[in-house]
């Protein structure tokens, strides 16, 4: 077992580390299938392969929430759906502390912020908002705005690229084949739908997910090969944080070395891709886990707070990233 596994190492330096081609659906599922004896050099090869294709640098972005909460999806995952009893109620965002929220985050260093609403889509009330944000964050500081609204039209697709919107985020959440036990208002295929249109515009796409769902590992790598055919300029990578009221409320917290094979598995079947840590790795991985997928593939990161769930503070994350000798990535870089 332990040789055949070994292979799957030796195999992926000379595919992924050497020529760029990353992971297949099977190589996928055996590193995750590694034993953990076996995780720092599985760590030690995707870190190898993110300095390689990526290298050093970290994208740092900031994410707010334009409308929070009362949306009418049933993502089980999720706190803000309005059919569950989750705390999160209702609210949106004015202009004026959008602005500041941009501005806060243009100051810690970022060059993405992300405008988040919790939707099936965008009707007209929220386009105006978004249309009204997007302007006045333009005129107050230079910072690239990417949004997360839900599923589009053609159109709404068109007028955000039309705004300069520049990345788009719909995550694709988990595998197709699991994707019916988490979701059951809309389709997987209906996400794909979006991500296609987003990517046709010229906006870069941005798609990942929620690991540690009740997903199998066999699904976790289906997944992995999924986004690795969308090829996604960024994934973020959730880890499940059982919020109260919602049906996966009660599931347990992944394994901090579950989650470290995960993402040093998710680089090497996406050896270019950003690989951004997003929520829920504070309860998973904890400091010293933070660290260490920062060492195994990981290389964007948000800085502040989540949507529904407390963060790290920004500057812990930015010390971290001094002491790791990882530049943040400028702003000039990324026009
Ligand atoms: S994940 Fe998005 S679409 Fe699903 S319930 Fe939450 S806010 Fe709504």
């Amino acid at each position: 077992m332990t040789e055949l596994l070994t292979d799957v190492l030796a195999v992926a330096r000379e595919q992924v580390l050497e020529r760029g081609e990353g992971l297949t659906e099977e190589q996928a599922l055996a590193c995750l299938q590694l034993p953990d004896d076996r995780l720092p050099d599985l760590l030690q090869l995707a870190h190898e392969v993110r300095m390689r294709w990526c290298g050093p640098e970290v994208e740092v972005e900031g994410i707010v929430s334009l409308k929070t909460g009362g949306c009418p999806e049933d993502c089980h995952f999720c706190s803000q759906s309005g059919l569950f009893p989750s705390p999160v109620r209702a609210a949106w965002l004015d202009i004026p502390s959008l602005v500041k929220a941009a501005v806060e985050t243009r100051a810690t260093g970022a060059t993405e912020f992300c405008i988040v609403a919790a939707v099936r889509g965008p009707d007209e009330k929220l386009m105006e908002q978004v249309r009204a944000g997007v302007a006045a964050i333009r005129e107050a500081v230079d910072i690239q705005v990417a949004c997360s609204l839900g599923m589009l039209t053609q159109e709404q697709v068109d007028e955000l690229a039309a705004m300069g919107v520049h990345r788009y985020n719909h995550n694709l959440e988990t595998a197709r084949s699991y994707f019916p036990q988490v979701v059951t208002t809309h389709t997987w295929e209906e996400r794909w739908s979006t991500l296609m249109m987003v990517r046709d515009a010229g906006m870069e796409v941005c798609c990942g997910g929620i690991v540690g769902m009740g997903e199998t590992r066999a699904q976790r790598a289906e997944f992995a090969a999924q986004l690795a055919e969308l090829e996604p300029d960024e994934v973020p990578l959730n880890f499940l944080n059982p919020r109260p009221g919602t049906p996966f409320g009660d599931l347990p917290v992944m394994e901090g070395t579950e989650a470290l094979k995960t993402i040093a598995t998710f680089r090497l079947a996406l050896p270019r891709t950003i690989l951004r840590y997003a929520g829920g790795r504070e309860i998973t991985l904890g400091d010293l886990g933070t660290r260490d997928g920062l060492l195994g593939g990981i290389n964007a990161v948000i800085v502040g707070n989540y949507l529904t769930t407390l963060g790290r503070p920004a500057t812990s994350d930015l010390d971290l990233l001094e002491e790791l000798s990882m530049p943040v990535k400028a702003l000039s870089a990324t026009l």
